[in-house]
């Protein structure tokens, strides 16, 4: 579909493309074929595909895979996909917003182009609800840096730490604003998220790598002491910090952007059983 036939079809159905919606679609079949591709998608793949928009990848997606389940929020976008795809039966098409409940089914992989205003909402909700062995996305490029950001950069922050508790990631290659019609603001990269095989947490720890995570975040360009004691997200006690501080041998100027996962892992292991509330 090149930028020509979205407007066509768009003005013939009496739709223009929703910014609030992230709508920002693909004009350019190469790339289209270079993401289907690059998921290495196969006859064995049972697809989750979240915001298929015009189905243009959604349709190249459909010739390689078993199965495609495809979410899509506006209903003007859904009534044209209905009818584009009437005749296709390895296709789900489902009309719902994303975020609000689960979408049923053993999918092999998540393939799809995000739109930007919740696509990190959409990537903490499939590590939290979904066991989804590999996700591939497009995302703002920003974004993407930030997931695949090191300690001690400067686009390392919650975001890196929070999904890499789940995921390896990998930047796959770069898109630029002129395959998307309307163009966003910004360029995108396509990127691999490969599920780590175990966390190395149970449930309620979990729950609390989180919460040490948003609150050593919270103060940037604090200490990581001080943001824990001082963050709105948590409560946990001063004398237990400063335990698992120097416990960890860390040094007490250290800030939570040094930390590796595995640091904040062992940090929030020692901490389990702690009492740490949530506001
Ligand atoms: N897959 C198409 C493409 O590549 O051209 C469209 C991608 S566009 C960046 C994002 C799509 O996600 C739009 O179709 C938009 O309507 C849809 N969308 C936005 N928010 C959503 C949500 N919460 N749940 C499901 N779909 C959503």
């Amino acid at each position: 579909m090149n930028t020509k036939d979205i407007i066509e079809i768009t003005r013939s159905n009496n739709i223009s493309p929703n910014k609030k919606l992230g709508q920002n679609f693909l004009c350019n079949s190469t790339i289209v074929n270079r993401i289907t591709a690059s998921g290495g998608v196969t006859k064995n793949d049972d697809i989750l595909e979240i915001g298929p928009g015009l189905g243009d990848l959604t349709e190249s997606l459909l010739k390689k895979a078993n199965s495609v389940t495809a979410v899509e929020i506006d209903s003007g976008l859904f009534r044209i996909l209905n009818e584009k795809f009437k005749d296709i039966n390895n296709l789900i098409l489902i009309h719902k917003d994303f975020l609000k409940g689960r979408i049923e089914g053993n999918f092999t992989k998540v393939i799809s182009n995000l739109p930007y205003y919740c696509s990190s909402e959409i990537l903490f909700q499939l590590a939290l609800k979904y066991q989804i062995n590999d996700i591939f996305v497009m995302l703002q490029k920003e974004m993407a840096e930030r997931i695949k950001a090191s300690p001690g950069t400067k686009n390392y922050g919650a975001l890196s730490v929070t999904l890499g508790l789940y995921y390896d990631p990998e930047i796959l290659f770069k898109i630029d604003k002129q395959s998307f019609y309307p163009q966003p603001d910004v360029a995108s990269s396509f990127i691999h998220l490969k599920k780590k095989n175990n966390t190395g947490l149970d449930k309620d720890e979990t729950e609390l790598f989180h919460l040490i995570v948003k609150s050593a975040f919270w103060g940037r360009r604090k200490t990581l002491r001080k943001s824990l004691l001082e963050s709105p997200h948590s409560d946990l006690s001063r004398e237990k910090v400063i335990n698992v501080l120097i416990e960890n041998n860390m040094d007490k100027d250290i800030r939570g952007e040094n930390l590796t996962i595995d640091d904040f892992i062992k940090i929030t292991q020692m901490y389990s059983g702690y009492d740490a509330k949530k506001h």
